[in-house]
């Protein structure tokens, strides 16, 4: 299977910045392992700005431009070096692949980027996908990696696309504030009572929320591609959707596109 995994900032860092070890090693271990059982991976990672907020001591998320993208120039290094060293410890090549929105919308940039994935993949490299953050303000940011993810899953075609985030998957209402909210495993149909169920972000260290991932959904599932939001402190759920068990949410691909 072609698999794109999307890592949340809040599933690689602690709330200081710095990186989960724990986390982090857990995922890369469940992540070479499935690239041993010879899936084609292709990783979406956050974490650049968080982790070069860490890196640089600052006490938050910095909410001005050139900050971010300072910290995000910072942490993409970091966090290129521990994918680097902990992919290596089980002979794995990683590669990084900064993009902006204009994969969407210009023919030769896009047709570019899916050569170099196709190529990497043919390689059997894993190519680690972040936007280019030092270039991307508004009119060429994509602004979220839910929303990469899913752009570069309909550049290569993938056959799933799965957002690792700090949630379990899509609730009936926002479980931080609701006891009866209730997991919704399967959406066969993104309808508005369903869209209406994304609200703001919840993380103090991400920029994506339930909003940015419901419209992630939208854009996989109009290409006929299954997306799946799960709980990334959990890396092992990564087999148990490889088994076909229902983890966490599972939006149904439009299979008359595909
Ligand atoms: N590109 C941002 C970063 O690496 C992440 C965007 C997001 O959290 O969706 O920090």
């Amino acid at each position: 299977m072609r698999i794109i995994i999307k890592i949340g900032t809040s599933t690689l860092a602690h709330a200081t910045g710095m990186l989960n070890l724990r986390k982090a090693e857990r995922l890369v271990h469940v992540i070479a392992d499935l690239k041993n059982a010879g899936h084609e991976i292709v990783l979406v990672s956050s974490g650049a700005i968080g982790i070069g907020a860490g890196k640089l001591h600052l006490k938050q998320r910095p909410s001005d431009v050139p900050t971010r993208q300072a910290c995000a120039s910072v942490g993409q290094c970091e966090l290129m070096y521990e994918y680097d060293k902990l992919f290596g410890a089980y002979n794995h090549t990683v590669s990084q692949v900064l993009l902006t929105l204009d994969v969407v919308d210009k023919e030769e940039r896009r047709r570019n980027a899916v050569n170099t994935l196709e190529k990497l993949l043919e390689m059997n490299v894993i190519p680690i996908i972040n936007e280019n953050d030092t270039v991307a303000t508004a009119e060429i940011a994509v602004g979220d990696n839910d929303t990469l993810s899913a752009i570069v899953a309909t550049c290569i075609n993938a056959d799933i696309n799965i957002l690792m985030s700090d949630i379990d998957g899509l609730y009936t209402a926002d479980p931080h504030k609701d006891p009866d909210a209730k997991l919704i495993s399967v959406v066969p149909e993104l309808t508005e009572e369903i869209m209406a169920l994304g609200g703001g972000s919840n993380s103090s260290q991400g920029t994506g929320g339930m909003a940015t991932k419901l419209r992630a959904a939208q854009i996989c599932t109009t290409h006929g591609i299954d997306m799946i939001i799960c709980n990334g402190s959990h890396p092992s759920l990564l087999y148990d959707i490889m088994d076909g068990k229902a983890i966490g949410t599972r939006f149904i691909g439009k299979k008359e596109n595909a």
